[in-house]
This record gives structure tokens, C-alpha cells and sequence, in this order.
């Protein structure tokens, strides 16, 4: 039995001008759930996101301690459904608004905190985006956000950057 326990929406075109932005978190990342298998990449190809892309941004996750099976492109036209011990880039599904530049889904088992398979969903026109795949794969590795300026898992792009503060996989 699966759970999907994540819901993820990256907002775009939400940058705060007038508000209080947070600079300082207080405590560390937190990571929700995690994977005992080392996940595919699977990415279907109508994504536009190319399988160099997307080793870069697993490399980002490596140099903390994560590792990964393989990395391929599916040109099938039915690649919609993440498998298990796979992380899928595919389209998103009708319905997600045009703010969105992607989302992710993880699948735990009901009993534990243990990831069986993950979903991004991204549009074409983020395929290149820097710091997007590496923000979603994230949460395909179980990370919450942390509203710390610069930082990967940050929820506001515009605010964002490689901060890997609290990140490493111990
Ligand atoms: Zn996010």
C-alpha cells in the first residue's frame, strides 16, 4: 500500500516586494522521508529535459552523499506513471496553472518513511531552468522547504540558490 505523502507546487512570479521576506531559519532542513534503494532517473523526453541536464542536477545531490542508479530518457508516448524505485520527469497532468514552474510527488509505504517512487512534473519551458531540477529532486529525496535565503530548498525561486546547508546525507 502506497501513500502519497508530498505535494509539492513551486510558485513563480511570486516574488514579495513589499513584504517581510525570512532570512534567517530557525533550526535545520528537514527531511521527511527517504529512499534504502539508490532510485532511476527516468525522464520522459516530451519534458525537453535532456538526460545532460539531468545528471547535473543529480551530481549536485551526489557531492552530499546521495548516489542513484542510472539516468535515461523514455520516448514512449504513454510516460506518465513513476515506477517503483524510480524518480520520473514527465509533463504535468491537465489542470496545473501556469505560476507553476513544477511539482513533485513521493510515494512512501504506509508503514514507514521509506520512498518507493517519486514524480516531478515540469513544463518544457523550465526543462533549463537552473536551480529547478535540483530544487525538485530534492524532494524527491524527502527534503521539506527551508525559507533560508539562498538556499536549494528554499520555496521561492527568486530566493533561492545552492545553499546545501543541512542537506548531507548521512
Ligand atoms: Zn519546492
Amino acid at each position: 500500500m502506497l501513500s502519497c505523502i508530498t505535494r509539492h507546487d513551486y510558485l513563480y512570479g511570486q516574488y514579495l516586494v513589499n513584504q517581510k521576506v525570512e532570512v534567517f531559519a530557525i533550526g535545520s532542513p528537514h527531511q521527511k522521508s527517504s529512499w534504502t534503494i539508490e532510485p532511476n532517473i527516468r525522464i520522459c523526453s516530451d519534458t525537453k529535459v535532456t538526460s545532460f541536464r539531468a545528471s547535473q542536477a543529480v551530481r549536485y545531490w551526489e557531492k552530499l552523499g546521495y548516489k542513484f542508479g542510472s539516468v535515461f530518457t523514455d520516448n514512449s508516448p504513454f510516460c506518465m506513471n513513476a515506477r517503483f524505485g524510480e524518480i520520473l520527469i514527465t509533463l504535468p497532468e491537465s489542470g496545473f496553472g501556469d505560476h507553476h514552474m513544477a511539482s513533485t510527488t513521493t510515494y512512501t509505504r504506509i508503514d514507514s518513511d521509506t520512498i518507493v517512487k517519486a514524480k516531478i512534473s515540469i513544463l518544457p519551458k523550465y526543462a533549463r531552468k537552473e536551480r529547478v531540477l535540483e530544487h525538485e529532486i530534492g524532494h524527491a529525496l524527502g527534503w521539506a522547504h527551508y525559507s533560508q535565503k539562498y538556499h536549494m530548498m528554499h520555496p521561492n525561486w527568486f530566493l533561492g540558490g545552492y545553499e546545501s546547508k543541512g542537506l548531507k546525507n548521512n
